[in-house]
């Protein structure tokens, strides 16, 4: 039996945010045949996610922000603008609540013995969405929610989230400050969106910003160097990842200069903190990565270094 599972929904494919739209259904279709065509689809547990409740979202998001999602949710052949880039279809609201419940049917199946890692293949993507606003393509913070969930369902007093997406995990900042039990680990490209850095960040958020034209070397030296240690010394119960592909040096929308071999050494990295720390529990969640050929060559790279293959 897989150590990993990977995790998704057909309903993540009825948000569609409009004709052009960088976060794309094909995102989805992209990773999934690159599973199917590399062979790691026939080693991985493929499980449906489940629904989060409206409560634990409640619990994560303030109750006026969930309300305002659910009671806003357009009809079929409307759409709802929240910001210049980020809109609801008819299938967005359960698409989110799909996407918002990966993290518990991974955790479920981790503390259950079932698989040891799991990857999510959800949309929409969710680190930039903050306790009471959605916004750069994101309704809900899947990743929050997760650590949510693994505190009240799990007890856990040590959840380490390492975002690796290109863009700064803002939402993810802003719901998990000030929490102890929480270390946030998040680099990034600065200057770059969504430019709203906090002056002062609190002591479990830590920042790595990093230069347009970062490359393997200089990324890969960041995390030696500075954020492998800070995690370590952590030593966190369970590892989260926010998995950005858009770092990747083809991907349209931002200006690494990340291969697909980044992801794989990363993850590798992670694996082993994580089999040192915590019986190598970890969860991925998709967040970006716009390059249809680069996403699902750094996703199926990332998945084959959880896969230990
Ligand atoms: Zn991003």
């Amino acid at each position: 039996m897989s150590q990993t599972a990977f995790i998704s929904h057909p309903s993540c494919l009825l948000h569609d945010m409009g004709h052009d739209h960088p976060e794309s259904p094909d995102r989805i279709h992209a990773i999934q045949d690159a599973m199917i065509q590399s062979g790691l689809a026939n080693f991985v547990q493929k499980l449906p996610s489940h629904k989060v409740s409206i409560d634990l979202l409640k619990q994560t998001h303030t109750p006026r922000h969930v309300e305002r999602i659910q009671q806003h949710a357009p009809i079929k052949g409307q759409y709802l603008n929240i910001d210049e880039d980020t809109r609801m279809n008819h299938g967005s609201f359960d698409a989110a609540l799909y996407a918002a419940g990966s993290g518990m049917v991974a955790l479920d199946g981790i503390f259950d013995h079932k698989f040891s890692n799991a990857f999510c293949a959800i949309r929409p993507p969710g680190h930039h969405a903050e306790k009471d606003k959605s916004m750069g393509f994101c309704l809900f913070n899947n990743i929050a929610v997760a650590a949510t969930y693994a505190q009240q369902q799990y007890k856990l007093t040590r959840i380490a989230i390492v975002d690796f997406d290109v863009h700064h995990g803002n939402g993810t900042e802003d719901i998990v400050k000030n929490d102890p039990a929480i270390l946030f680990l998040s680099s990034y490209q600065y200057p770059f969106y969504p430019y709203a850095i906090p002056e002062k960040a609190s002591a479990n958020c830590l920042h790595y910003p990093l230069p347009a034209g970062t490359d393997s070397d200089t990324f890969r030296q960041c995390y030696s160097q500075r954020v492998l240690p800070e995690l370590r010394a952590f030593n966190p119960q369970l590892i989260l990842i926010s998995a950005g592909f858009d770092g990747h040096r083809s991907d349209p929308l931002a200006d690494w200069n990340l291969v697909d071999n980044d992801y794989s050494w990363l993850t590798k990295q992670l694996i082993e903190i994580a089999d040192n720390c915590c019986e190598g529990r970890i969860v991925s969640f998709l967040e970006g990565g716009y390059s249809l050929t680069a996403l699902s060559s750094g996703a199926t790279a990332h998945i084959r270094a959880l896969m230990r293959i």
